[in-house]
């Protein structure tokens, strides 16, 4: 693996270490918004080598500092569920939550310097089983008749990126153009996405 990388999760490591003391409901709000701040500076550096990276066209690079930029944003977005929990906004709270799970996904998709983020993915998980109830999740069955790339803007069917995979740092989407019909929506108990859910 490039020796920039390594370098960086040595520096990033010792961030999470230190700025990791405050995740968790009785640490003081300021310590929480201090942490906040220094991986904000964390997220800065990393999205810096990534713009150095892009400028010599060096794509594993690229993206091996786009998956630094988006576990600090995972470990952000469990703070600001935190500080939600605190200000007992509940709805709040859980897409922080929903971020952090998302963010943390999307690092270890980016490049396998931080592909070792399972435990990390673990610990969200029973977070949300332990403070959250049971939840009613959706899923729409939509038949899309046409999307773009968001890489390059031709057709999803013509184009030769692949849907999820990241490019210089970019993660290639499907951007739906237009919806033939939605079939129905449905309860499911694994949604692609956890905040299409009920709130009562
Ligand atoms: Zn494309």
């Amino acid at each position: 693996m490039n020796n920039k990388l390594l370098e960086f999760r040595d520096i990033a490591d010792k961030v999470f270490k230190n700025e990791g003391k405050f995740l968790n409901f009785t640490s003081s709000d300021e310590d929480k918004k201090k942490a906040i701040e220094s991986l904000n500076d964390l997220k800065e550096k990393a999205e810096e080598e990534k713009y150095n990276a892009i400028k010599i066209s060096d794509n594993d690079l690229a993206n091996g500092f786009a998956s630094f930029e988006l576990v600090i944003e995972s470990m952000k977005s469990e703070y600001k569920m935190w500080l939600s929990l605190n200000e007992k906004d509940y709805n709040k709270a859980w897409d922080f939550l929903v971020d952090a799970q998302d963010f943390a996904i999307l690092s270890m998709q980016a490049h396998n310097v931080n592909g070792h983020l399972d435990k990390y993915n673990q610990r969200l998980l029973i977070i949300e089983k332990l403070l959250f109830p049971p939840q009613l999740f959706f899923s729409d069955r939509t038949i899309v008749s046409k999307s773009s790339c968001t890489i390059c803007n031709k057709d999803m069917q013509e184009c030769e990126h692949i849907k999820g995979k990241f490019y210089m740092g970019i993660q290639c989407c499907e951007r739906v153009e237009k919806i033939e019909s939605i079939e129905g929506i449905d309860i499911v108990k694994e949604p692609a996405n956890k905040k299409c859910r009920a709130i009562f």
